[in-house]
Formats: structure tokens, C-alpha cells, sequence
């Protein structure tokens, strides 16, 4: 079936007390403020007690998937399950958080299968780590390294528990284990939303009328990551390489968008170093989005990784 757009979907691992449950209410609470519609395929749905009114009110669009891992036991379960939330629900926007021990990229591996292929949008994985844990010291080998390693984008959470002074050290030592994937600081799941459900041309005026509306009513007072969006024109009639290459070069943490290459229309997507082109099939891309792409980096303050 065609569709304006593709659906996002976004992979939250981590450890358990790492604090993945406070992001996705955080990622739900951002929804529910902007009339989006969320669904949740979690392996641990009994530690989430997530509120039926932060989801969108209605239909089912909470699944557990319990007795196995999604990475690999559920895998097929994951896909079929993902799919029936496709036509049964029509989500904005799925999250899929794994147990404490999944792999993300493996868990990742399943979008790319059909028949969710066709129709899986932005996608990427966050993996949260507590930085508290991680000044502990006792889990950097094993299922937690190669988590980390295997990450689109690493989140060092709950940074309210441990010095100011210690950030950099704890940052260092998860950049070592993926020098590829940026690094973002937060407590309370407090991460822009933008980072992780990116605009792309197509809503991207509507979320800057939103944002110049509600400029920073955050209620902690830690030191806000700033992140700027800005909106590349990519030159008409590249090739698709060229394309690739003019992109990549201006790429940010976030890339999103829609190219005209002579190989045909493009639909662009980026998360950290990893920038894929890849054609529409039967996504409808409306012309007046084609040649644009939207790119979200870290405000000018900022001269740390990525
Ligand atoms: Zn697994």
C-alpha cells in the first residue's frame, strides 16, 4: 500500500537501570504532545507500566514479547508482529525496546526483512547507558561492549549521578568501544526527541512553528545538549555516488530527506556515520520534497564528539 511516509522506527537497548524505560515515556510523553501515535514492541513489558493514555488512547498498540530475546529467540516473532502493527494500527511512529541482554544491530537486522521492509522508514538504535553503572566499572566486557559497539547512537544516561567532572572520562571510555556512533549526555530521558524520531522536510516547518512555541521549558537544570536543524539543497541530477558523497559531507547527526539522482529519486537517511540511499518503492514522495534534506548537528557551542 502506498503512503505519504515511510514509518520510523527507533531500537532502545541497554542494560536494565540504565534507564531505558524513562526514555521511552519520555519519546511517549513527546508524542502524545504532538498528536502522534505510538506503538511499543517491548521484551519487557512488565518492567515498562507504561499508562494507556500515553500511548494515543484506543486500539492495541503495546506488544509484548516475552520468553525469548527479540534479537534472536523472537526474531520472526518480531517481524510478524511489527507488520500486524502495520495493518491492524498504522502507528506514527514504533519503538522496539529489547531486554537488557539484545543485541540492537541484530534486533535491527529484522527490519531490513520483508515484508517490514517495505515500509520501515528512519530507523536506527539508541543504546542507553547509565553512567552511574559505568563509573561502577564492572560491565564493560561481553553483551554490554558489544552493545555499545553495535550502537547508531550511544546515550550516556542519568549523568545527574556521577561528578560533572567525571563525564568526559565515562564518554571516553564508550567512544573507545564505537568510535562511529555520537555520544549524547542526558537525566531523565531528557534527550531532544528530534534526535531520535528526526524531521524530515515533509514536517519540518511544522515542528519549527512547534519549537519556536515552547523554547526550552525543561524542568531540570542540567546542562542542555543544543542541537541545530538546518536544511540542505542537494544539487539535481548527481550521480548516485556523487550524491552520496555531497551528503555525507554535510551530514549531521541526523540526516533526513529525499534526493533526485540519475539512478531515480532517492529517500536519504542518516543516523551518526551511517548515511544510506536507498529507492522509494512505492512511497509517494511529493516533488516539491525532492532535493531537500534535512540535517540535525550539535548547536556551535559544542566541540566534542561529533
Ligand atoms: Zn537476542
Amino acid at each position: 500500500m502506498s503512503r505519504a511516509a515511510r514509518i520510523p522506527v527507533l531500537i532502545v537497548s541497554g542494560f536494565l537501570g540504565s534507564g531505558k524505560t524513562t526514555l521511552v515515556r519520555r519519546l511517549l510523553e513527546d508524542a502524545q504532545a504532538r498528536g502522534e501515535r505510538v506503538a511499543i514492541v517491548s521484551n519487557e513489558f512488565g518492567a515498562l507500566g507504561i499508562d494507556e493514555a500515553l500511548l494515543g488512547g484506543g486500539e492495541e498498540r503495546f506488544v509484548e514479547l516475552a520468553g525469548g530475546c527479540v534479537c534472536c529467540q523472537l526474531s520472526d516473532e518480531l517481524v510478524d508482529t511489527l507488520e500486524a502493527l502495520r495493518t491492524q494500527v498504522d502507528p506514527d511512529r514504533i519503538i522496539i525496546e529489547t531486554s537488557g541482554v539484545a543485541l540492537p544491530f541484530e534486533t535491527q537486522l529484522n527490519l531490513y526483512r520483508p515484508p517490514v521492509s517495505a515500509w520501515v522508514g528512519d530507523e536506527a538504535s539508541v543504546v542507553v547507558v547509565s553512567a552511574a553503572q559505568l563509573a561502577e566499572g564492572e560491565e564493560l566486557d561481553g553483551t554490554f561492549a558489544d552493545q555499545v559497539a553495535s550502537a547508531d547512537l550511544l546515550l550516556l544516561h542519568k549523568i545527574d549521578l556521577v561528578a560533572v567532572e567525571a563525564l568526559a572520562a565515562l564518554e571516553a571510555t564508550i567512544v573507545a568501544m564505537n568510535p562511529d556512533a555520537p555520544v549524547l549526555r542526558a537525566a531523565y530521558g531528557q534527550v531532544d526527541p528530534a534526535l531520535l524520531f528526526p524531521a524530515g522536510p515533509e514536517d519540518l516547518a511544522v515542528r519549527r512553528a512547534r519549537t519556536a512555541g515552547h523554547a526550552h521549558g525543561h524542568d531540570h537544570a542540567h546542562d542542555h545538549e543544543q542541537f541545530v536543524t538546518e536544511e540542505l539543497r542537494v544539487p539535481i541530477g548527481l550521480s548516485e555516488a556523487d550524491a552520496h558523497a555531497w551528503i555525507d559531507a554535510r551530514k549531521g547527526l541526523r540526516t533526513k530527506g529525499f534526493v533526485a539522482t540519475q539512478a531515480g529519486i532517492r529517500v536519504v537517511q542518516g543516523v551518526g556515520r551511517r548515511l544510506e540511499l536507498t529507492p522509494p518503492g512505492d512511497l509517494l514522495v511529493p516533488p516539491d520534497l525532492i532535493g531537500r534534506v534535512v540535517v540535525i548537528r550539535r548547536g556551535p557551542s559544542h566541540d566534542r564528539h561529533m
